[in-house]
């Protein structure tokens, strides 16, 4: 497998990093890969990691639920009430930080098309980008929507973006942001979603914790890493919200990587443990940050 290691740190630009730990992939290759931080800012990615052409068959497993709709297990039952709610929470964030009610949104990774499905049910103007063909149709069959399958065809400018657990996903940081910063209105609000390296699961699970998803994520953000990207494009940190789920998703997840005991239950119960102990350090498994679009 063709493998590129990142010569310069995303965020900083500095050339130097300190080996952290090696995560496996469980779910879908098997394989092993090295997590390094900058030596100057701190930021962690995958390093290596696949060439760009290649990542895209880390991503073909049944398992991989953010684009599946299987109904088998207990956690994807969970997981799709969980959703839901999700769902609710998401937009009435959207609507709290956006000024006009009726603005228009696009969802950046959109997957199979729930939130743009649930803004629009509920009378926003949402539209949704998604490179994976099969999520696309998955949105078409399920809520008939057509989702924008290439970059250059958004042609507007937007009050509202979301990136609901997609930057950790993206190649190109930089890139990305200047796309964002290109279509999104003066004063409008952009909300990313990540997993938090500095939550208590993290600290927990180490190499084991199910958020590194390596080589899907390839950066493994902490706040300050997102207020100093967003700042090179005077996009400016509004404010951060936790995301509670996550916890015991994730650590279910990491229990099963364990290979634990009843790791389903295990996992719920860690899971409950970090929420609560992110009540004092308000470090949650993830977070949601909020951002303004200045000049
Ligand atoms: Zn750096």
């Amino acid at each position: 497998m063709n493998k590129i290691e990142i010569k310069d740190c995303p965020i900083c630009g500095h050339s130097s990093f300190i080996d952290i730990f090696k995560c496996r992939d469980n779910t879908v290759s098997g394989e092993l890969f090295q997590l390094v931080e900058c030596r100057d800012c701190g930021f962690r990615f995958t390093s290596p990691r696949p060439a760009d052409e290649h990542l895209g068959e880390y991503y073909k497993s049944d398992t991989y639920i953010s684009h599946s709709d299987t109904d088998e297990g207990l956690t994807n039952k969970v997981y799709k009430r969980v959703r839901d709610f999700s769902l609710k929470i998401k937009y009435n964030l959207v609507r709290k930080y956006s000024k006009d009610k009726n603005g228009n949104l696009l969802d950046v990774g959109a997957g199979t098309g729930y939130f743009v499905n649930f803004c629009n049910r509920n009378g926003m103007q949402a539209e949704g980008f998604e490179p994976d063909s099969d999520a696309r149709n998955v949105a078409k069959t399920t809520h008939g929507i057509t989702l924008i399958d290439n970059w250059e065809k958004i042609n507007k400018n937007f009050d509202v973006i979301t990136m609901w657990h997609v930057l950790e996903h993206v190649p190109d940081l930089k890139n990305q942001f200047e796309r964002l910063k290109a279509i999104l209105k003066l004063n409008g609000i952009l909300i990313i979603a990540v997993p938090n390296r500095e939550s208590f699961d993290e600290k927990y699970y180490k190499s084991d914790w199910a958020a590194y998803d390596v080589p899907r994520h390839l950066y493994h953000f902490r706040k300050n890493d997102l207020i100093k990207l967003a700042s090179d494009f005077n996009i400016k940190f509004v404010d951060d919200k936790p995301m509670w789920f996550d916890a015991p998703y994730v650590s279910i997840l990491s229990e099963k990587h364990k290979k634990s005991y009843m790791a389903t239950i295990k996992g719920s119960i860690f899971g409950m443990i970090s929420n609560l102990a992110s009540l004092f350090t308000n470090q949650q498994s993830s977070k949601i940050y909020i951002f303004r679009n200045g000049k």
